[in-house]
C-alpha cells in the first residue's frame, strides 16, 4: 500500500483521469519556452509525471504533506522538491530565470495563491492552473459581470486569461464538492503600469469591497480632491470599470492629489 490518504485540509483531492492530465500539462508546454516548471501540490504526481517526458524541462515541485514527499522522493529520486508551504517560500531568491506554473491547486489557497503570482509576475510567463470553477470564471470574467472582481482586475492587468475548459468532479479521489476549471495566464507585455501600482491596488480594493456602490461612494476612504467629485467614471461601480479605465481613473486621483 503506497497511495497517499487525502487529507481535507490540505485541499487534496487526487486527479483520477490520466487524459485530463496529460490535456493540462500539454496546455502548459505548447505555451512555454522556460526550461523551468514548478508544479504546485504536486500530491502524487499525477500531472509531474506528464511534465517529465519533456526531458529539455527542468521540473521543480512545491509540496507541503509530508507523506506526498516521501511517495514522490521514492518515485521519482531525481525531482527537485522544495518541501513546506508555497505561500511562505522566497520564490523571487530561488530562482534567477524566468519559470513557469503549474498545477491541480489546493482550492483552499488559490486566491493566495495568485496574489503570490502576481508579485513574481516578472518571472513567470506562463500558469496553467486547475481551480475551483467559480473561481476561473471570476479570474476570467470581462468587466460588466458580476463576477468580476479585485482578482480579475489585478490579473488581468499582467496576463492574457483563458478559461480552458471545465472538469466533473468525478475525477478526484476524493470528489471536490464543487466543480473545477483549468485556466491559463500567459504575461502580457506590461512591464508596469503607467499609474501608482499602490494606489492603483488601493483603489481596486476600495472599489470592490463595496460593489454594488457607486465609487463616488466606496472610494470615500481614499478622500478624493473635490475637484474629481463630478466625474462621470464616479457615478460607475467598480463591476464596470475595465482595467484601463481603473488605470485612467487612478491618474486622475494621482493627479489631484
Ligand atoms: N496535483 C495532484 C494533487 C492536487 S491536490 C493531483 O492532481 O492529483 C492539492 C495538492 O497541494 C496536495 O498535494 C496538497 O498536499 C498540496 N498543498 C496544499 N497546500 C499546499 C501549500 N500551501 N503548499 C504546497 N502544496 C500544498
Amino acid at each position: 500500500m503506497d497511495k497517499v490518504k487525502a487529507k481535507k485540509h490540505l485541499g487534496q483531492h487526487f486527479l483520477k483521469d490520466e487524459n485530463i492530465a496529460d490535456k493540462i500539462v500539454r496546455a502548459l508546454l505548447e505555451k512555454s519556452t522556460d526550461e523551468k516548471v514548478l508544479e504546485i501540490g504536486p500530491g502524487m504526481g499525477v500531472l509531474t509525471k506528464y511534465l517529465l517526458e519533456d526531458e529539455t524541462k527542468k521540473v521543480a515541485v512545491s509540496e507541503i504533506d509530508r507523506e506526498s514527499i516521501v511517495y514522490l522522493k521514492k518515485h521519482y529520486p531525481s525531482l527537485e522538491i522544495v518541501e513546506g508551504d508555497f505561500l511562505k517560500y522566497n520564490w523571487e531568491a530561488w530562482s534567477d530565470a524566468p519559470f513557469a506554473v503549474i498545477g491541480n491547486f489546493p482550492y483552499n489557497i488559490s486566491s493566495q495563491l495568485f496574489f503570490n503570482i502576481i508579485s513574481l509576475k516578472h518571472k513567470i510567463p506562463v500558469v496553467v492552473g486547475m481551480i475551483q470553477k467559480e473561481v476561473a470564471e471570476r479570474i476570467a470574467s470581462p468587466e460588466g459581470s458580476k463576477k468580476y472582481g479585485i482578482l480579475s482586475v489585478f490579473l488581468q492587468a499582467y496576463y492574457t486569461v483563458e478559461y480552458l475548459f471545465t472538469v466533473h468532479e468525478d475525477v478526484f479521489d476524493p470528489p471536490p464538492r464543487v466543480k473545477s476549471a483549468v485556466i491559463r495566464l500567459i504575461r502580457n507585455n506590461v512591464e508596469s503600469l503607467p499609474c501608482d501600482e499602490k494606489l492603483f491596488v488601493r483603489v481596486v480594493k476600495a472599489g470592490f469591497n463595496n460593489r454594488r456602490k457607486t465609487l463616488r461612494n466606496a472610494l470615500k476612504p481614499l478622500d478624493l480632491s473635490p475637484e474629481l467629485s463630478t466625474d462621470a467614471v464616479l457615478s460607475k461601480r467598480a463591476e464596470q470599470l475595465s482595467v484601463d479605465q481603473f488605470i485612467d481613473l487612478t491618474l486622475r486621483i494621482q493627479n489631484t492629489m
